[in-house]
């Protein structure tokens, strides 16, 4: 996760005087194990549990005794949270392991953040019957971009993946929010499809993008999809319309002094799970990816600076070779 599209971050907010701080010092002063800026980018998960089944997401195969565990964050914890990273987040993305619709509070806690300067994003599989309401509260959260995961361009095409959906539902609510974005002018914000192609869906890729466009949203992507096939990682290759070892598609983002490269999950921006704990990163489901640290129980500079995290930067630049104490998961992580 880097910093993303930069443009996204560009508003006269980021000279509030905290929030301005804190960038210079990610940008000059950026040290090394213990840091003394903040993450400038979150995401913060509405909700663990998701209403759907896709095959290679965690909710799949769901074991208690492997997996991080499921909740959906209160408006409290929510609050707590968020006036500890008010100050210094540029942008916050309000979903990771789950469904973010499956909160009822999300409107109201994107609400807050854009009141504050923050820019927000989601990404839902649209499949939950929320009613008008919760689309109305939520154009008017100011929200700037809703993205659409949707990998059909009916319930059978979209089903084949997105286990569990229902395309009545999701076509009701794209329009709904179309049509609410327009009459509202609500032009801050963005409403992206996003396709994820697969073996079963790529031939479709024409009609999934009419039925997009029909829709009137106001962005259409398409991206490879990642796929368990023969206990092998694979994702499509959209090009050679094959599938491929996925392996390839991290090999130049090896994180080590070698490379030089930095880990961003570890210097940039950080992941907080509905139940208020840090998440080391969003490469895994596992349970080693839920830190013990809690920022609902404790200081944002406290769980950011832990000694595991201190021991893993190190690591990660190069300063130090003692993988034996760095953050659980990162010791399984083959880009590290
Ligand atoms: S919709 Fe997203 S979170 Fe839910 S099962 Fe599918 S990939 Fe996982
Ligand atoms: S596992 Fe650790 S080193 Fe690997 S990408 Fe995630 S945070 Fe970075």
């Amino acid at each position: 996760m880097g910093l993303g599209n930069k443009k996204e971050y560009l508003s006269f907010d980021i000279f509030k005087k905290k929030r301005f701080w804190n960038l210079m010092k990610f940008l000059f002063i950026p040290g090394k194990g213990k840091l003394n800026y903040f993450p400038l980018r979150y995401n913060i998960d509405p909700s663990s549990v998701c209403n759907l089944k896709c095959p290679y997401c965690i909710h799949c195969k769901d074991n208690d005794n492997t997996k991080i565990k499921k909740s959906i964050m209160s408006m409290e914890d929510f609050l707590i949270i968020f006036n500890k990273i008010k100050d210094y987040a540029l942008l916050i993305e309000f979903y990771n392991f789950g469904e973010p619709l499956l909160n009822k509070n999300l409107p109201e806690m994107i609400k807050m953040c854009s009141d504050f300067g923050i820019k927000t994003r989601i990404s839902s599989n649209m499949s939950v019957d929320v009613g008008e309401d919760f689309l109305s509260r939520l154009i008017d959260s100011g929200i700037n971009r809703i993205t659409c995961a949707v990998d059909g361009h009916n319930d059978e095409i979209n089903k084949k993946y997105r286990v569990g959906s229902n395309f009545d539902i999701i076509t009701k609510n794209i329009n709904t929010l179309v049509k609410l974005k327009k009459s509202k002018n609500a032009k801050k914000t963005v409403i992206s499809w996003r396709t994820l192609l697969f073996e079963w869906n790529y031939a479709y890729k024409e009609d999934i993008k009419k039925t997009a466009m029909e829709f009137g949203v106001d962005e259409i992507n398409f991206d490879p999809g990642s796929f368990m096939l023969n206990d092998r990682k694979v994702s499509w290759d959209i090009s050679n319309k094959k599938w491929k070892d996925s392996k390839k598609k991290f090999s130049k983002d090896i994180i080590n002094k070698q490379s030089g490269k930095k880990c961003s999950f570890l210097f940039n921006s950080t992941i907080v799970n509905a139940n208020g704990n840090l998440i080391t990163c969003c490469l895994s489901g596992e349970k080693e990816a839920e830190n013990k640290e809690s920022l609902v129980l404790n200081s944002l500079y406290d769980v950011w600076n832990s000694k595991e995290f201190i021991n893993t930067r190190l690591y990660n630049l190069g300063i130090s070779d003692d993988r034996q104490n760095i953050l659980e998961l990162c010791k399984k992580c083959r880009l590290l």
